[in-house]
C-alpha cells in the first residue's frame, strides 16, 4: 500500500501497480488480521464488488495508456482505481449496511449515497465497510455488535469513535483514505486517537443522501486521510449541491482543493484560543503540552494568537446531547421491523412486533439514547430542555460567527485526553460523553474543522503507552480550502508527526 493518493495515482499511471493489486492487498491484510491474536477489526467486510470495479478501472487505464490519453483520463477521473474505506452507515448499492446494529442484519442498500456515486464517478473504488459505534452513537467504537475496533498504535487501546473502523483502516495503512460520519466529533476524535488527519466539513457541503440519519441537523460525512491533500481531493469531487438533499450547498473555492497548496501567509493569520477549553479540569497534561507546541509553531511562523472568552462553550456538551438525542429518537423510529432489516414476530400483533424487534435489535447505548431523546421531547419537558438546548445552539452559532469576523482560525485540542484502554469507559456513559467536550461546538456551529496529528503523550510517570494527540484547526463556514492548506503547511514540516506507517 502506498502512503498517499498522489503516489498511488502515479504508480497506477506508470503501470507499477494496478487497482486490482491494491484491492487484493487489502483482502489479504483483512483475512490475515481476522485470524490474528488481537484483530484490529477495522473492516467488517471487503465488498465482493471491489475487485470487479478495480479490474474495470485497470482496463480503462490500460486502454488510455495505449492511446496516449492517460493525462486526459485522470483529469476527468482524478481518483481512478484508488480504493477507499467506507463506514457501515453509508449506502453502497447492493451491499450490506448495518450501522453495526443487529436491527439492520440482512439489510442491503438499494441505492448509492451521493458521496459514493460522486467518488465512483471520479474513479474511486469502494473497498469495504468499516466498523463503528452502533448508529454512530459513541466515542470509542466499542458499542458495536461486531466488537471493538482496536487502535493500530497499541491494540489494547480504543480507536476512538464512532468512525473508529474507517480511521483505524487508514492509520493501519489498510486504506489510503476513508469516509466516516460526524454528528459530534466522530471523525476528528478517532483521527486524534489514531494519529491521522480527519475533516468534518461545513454542514451541507457533503450530501447526506444515502447516509443513515442520527441527528440530522448535525450529521455530516467526514474524510480521514494520511495528509490534508489526501482529504482535499476526495472532498473536491464529492462536495456541492445535491438534488436529493435540500440542505446541501456548494463549496466555494473547491477548485483549490484539487491540488492543495500549503499555506504560507502566516503573518496575516489571526488565531483564537477559547479560554474555556484551555482551563478545562479534565485536560490531560500531555495533551496540553502538545497544544502548547502547536501554538508556538504558529507563533514562530508569524501568526498572532489570542485567548478569547466564550462562556457559552461550557454548555456545548449539554446542548449537543439534548439536540442529538432528540433527533435520534425521532430518526430511529423508522426501524420498526417492517421497513428495514430484522423482524421479531411472534404472531402477537403489530404492537408486539414493534416492541420485540426494537428491544431485541437495538443495543443498550442506542436504547438509552432513544429513551432520553423521547423524554426530552415529551410535552412536560420540551419547553425546559429541548428549547433551552436549541437556544444555546443559536448562541454558539452567533458567537462563533462573530469570532470569525476577527479571527481566521479557532485552535484547540481535539480531545481532552489521548486514546484510553479498551473497556475503561464502556460502562460510564457520562465519561464517554465528556470525550466530546471540544468537538461538538463545531457541529453545533456548522463550521469545518480538521484534526491534525500533532504529537504524542509521554510515558514518563505513567503506566500507559505513548499515544497520538490531535489538535483542531477550525475555520468559518466554507473555509475548508484554507484550514486544509494550513494543515498541509504543518504536515510539510512534521510528516505525520513521525507517526510511523503501521503494519
Ligand atoms: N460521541 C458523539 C455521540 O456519541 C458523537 C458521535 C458522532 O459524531 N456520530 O453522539
Amino acid at each position: 500500500m502506498f502512503h498517499t493518493i498522489e503516489e498511488t495515482v502515479a504508480a497506477l499511471k506508470d503501470g507499477s501497480t494496478t487497482s486490482a493489486a491494491l484491492v487484493k492487498e487489502s483482502i489479504d491484510t483483512f483475512e490475515k488480521d481476522k485470524s490474528g491474536e488481537k484483530p484490529l477489526n477495522a473492516f467488517l467486510e471487503i465488498y465482493a464488488s471491489a475487485l470487479e470495479k478495480a479490474k474495470a478501472a485497470d482496463e480503462e487505464i490500460a486502454a488510455a495508456r495505449n492511446e496516449g490519453k492517460l493525462d486526459a483520463l485522470f483529469a476527468e477521473k482524478p481518483l481512478l482505481g484508488v480504493p477507499f474505506a467506507n463506514k457501515d452507515n453509508i449506502s453502497v448499492r447492493g451491499e450490506r449496511l448495518t450501522c453495526s446494529s443487529k436491527i439492520l442484519e440482512g439489510y442491503r442498500a438499494p441505492y448509492d449515497a451521493t458521496v459514493i456515486s460522486r467518488l465512483e464517478k471520479a474513479g474511486a473504488i469502494p473497498l469495504g465497510r468499516c466498523n463503528q459505534d452502533e448508529f454512530a452513537m459513541g466515542s470509542s467504537t466499542e458499542y458495536s455488535i461486531y466488537g471493538a475496533t482496536r487502535n493500530p498504535i497499541n491494540r489494547d487501546y480504543v480507536s476512538g469513535g464512532s468512525s473508529g473502523g474507517s480511521t483505524a483502516a487508514v492509520a493501519a495503512n489498510q486504506s489510503l483514505f476513508a469516509l466516516g460520519t460526524e454528528t459530534g466529533g466522530s471523525v476528528r476524535l478517532p483521527a486524534s486517537y489514531c494519529g491521522v488527519y480527519g475533516l468534518k466539513p461545513t454542514y451541507g457541503v457533503l450530501s447526506r443522501w444515502g447516509v443513515v440519519a442520527y441527528g440530522s441537523s448535525l450529521d455530516q460525512v467526514g474524510i480521514i486521510g494520511h495528509t490534508p491533500r489526501d482529504i482535499a481531493l476526495p472532498l473536491s469531487v464529492m462536495s456541492g449541491v445535491d438534488f436529493y438533499d435540500d440542505t446541501s450547498a456548494d463549496l466555494p473555492e473547491s477548485s483549490k482543493l484539487k491540488n492543495l497548496e500549503a499555506f504560507s501567509d502566516f503573518a496575516s493569520l489571526k488565531i483564537a484560543v477559547p479560554r474555556q477549553f484551555e482551563e478545562t479540569k479534565g485536560l490531560d497534561e500531555d495533551v496540553k503540552k502538545v497544544f502548547e507546541g502547536v501554538k508556538s509553531w504558529f507563533e514562530k511562523k508569524g501568526a498572532k494568537i489570542e485567548s478569547v472568552d466564550l462562556p457559552v462553550l461550557d454548555a456545548s456538551i449539554a446542548s449537543y446531547y439534548v439536540i442529538a438525542l432528540s433527533e435520534a429518537a425521532s430518526n430511529l423510529s423508522r426501524f420498526d421491523g417492517v421497513r428495514y432489516g430484522r423482524r421479531v414476530d411472534e404472531g402477537k400483533g403489530y404492537d408486539n412486533l414493534y416492541v420485540d424487534t426494537r428491544s431485541d435489535g437495538f443495543g443498550p447505548e442506542v436504547k438509552r439514547r432513544i429513551i432520553i431523546g423521547n423524554y426530552v421531547l415529551s410535552e412536560q419537558f420540551s419547553g425546559d430542555t429541548y428549547k433551552k438546548g436549541m437556544s444555546v445552539r443559536a448562541r454558539i452559532q452567533r458567537e462563533v460567527a462573530a469570532l470569525f469576523e476577527k479571527y481566521d482560525l479557532i485552535l484547540c485540542p481535539t480531545c481532552p485526553t489521548a486514546a484510553f484502554r479498551l473497556g475503561e469507559k464502556y460502562d460510564d456513559p457520562l465519561a464517554m460523553y465528556l470525550s466530546d467536550l471540544y468537538t461538538v461546538f463545531v457541529n453545533l456551529a456548522r463550521i469545518p474543522s480538521v484534526s491534525v496529528p500533532a504529537g504524542f503523550t509521554s510515558v514518563e510517570n505513567k503506566a500507559s503507552s505513548s499515544m497520538p494527540v490531535g489538535i483542531q484547526f477550525a475555520g468559518k463556514m466554507f473555509s475548508e480550502a484554507k484550514i486544509l492548506s494550513i494543515a498541509q503547511a504543518w504536515e510539510n514540516e512534521h510528516a505525520g508527526c513521525g507517526i510511523p506507517v503501521k503494519e
